[in-house]
């Protein structure tokens, strides 16, 4: 959390604490250290990893920043929408249409959009972590998509799950193959793509409460 101090990075800084406190993200205690906790496996990933979901809400930040700055220069616009772009991961289009169909359909306050001058990015590779959401260092938001995990896994359920990282939900990998933050967790054989009820709700609530509050401190 040390953006340089302008008006809506800094604004956005503490909208992001805020979000964090509201939605209870403080990282779970591991209950007992991995073994191989060199390996920090995105998605499959045991529960607690604090590298993950500092990762993980590095990029949240980074989206909300970019969010927020297109927001303060044209705050009359009426749904929050969030852009990417799918040029570096050609290989997984249609997953990431079915992630974006279903999360436009399963939450109202934040919609996301294919488009130029995208809020984050999509790539795919092989990286021994799996696939996880990430920053590039100089403050852009990026899904990694693993193609190995993506061929073990449900390709549909990784990549909703990695966007939901968009919308701001943590990792809850003890969760059940009904709860999509659950990812790796439940196993290969769940292919569940869709978020529960509370992760639909909980979306919902950070970005009506999130932007307000972000375009109230942008505009101030
Ligand atoms: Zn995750």
């Amino acid at each position: 959390m040390r953006h340089p101090r302008t008006a809506v990075m800094s604004a956005v800084a503490g909208l992001g604490l805020g979000l964090a406190a509201a939605l209870g993200t403080t990282p779970a205690v591991a209950a007992a250290p991995s073994p191989a906790s060199t390996a920090q496996a995105g998605y499959a990933a045991y529960a607690g990893s604090s590298e993950n979901a500092k990762a993980n809400k590095a990029f949240f930040d980074a989206v909300m920043k970019s969010v927020a700055e297109k927001r303060a220069a044209n705050p009359g616009a009426a749904a929050v929408t969030v852009v990417y772009s799918t040029t570096n991961a050609p290989s997984f289009r249609s997953q990431i249409a079915s992630s974006t169909s279903i999360w436009n359909s399963s939450v109202s306050n934040v919609k996301l959009q294919e488009g130029s001058n995208p809020d984050f990015t999509y790539r795919e590779g092989n990286d021994s972590r799996g696939s996880y959401a990430s920053t590039n260092g100089h403050g852009s938001g990026y899904i990694f998509l693993d193609y190995a995990q993506n061929r073990q896994y449900n390709s549909t359920r990784v990549t909703a799950h990695e966007t939901g990282h968009v919308l701001g939900l943590p990792d809850h990998y003890t969760g059940p193959c009904s709860e999509l933050m659950s990812g790796g967790g439940p196993g290969t054989s769940c292919t569940n793509a869709y978020p529960n009820s509370t992760e639909r709700s909980r979306v919902n609530t950070l970005w009506q409460n999130g932007f307000a509050a972000a375009l109230a401190r942008a505009t101030s």
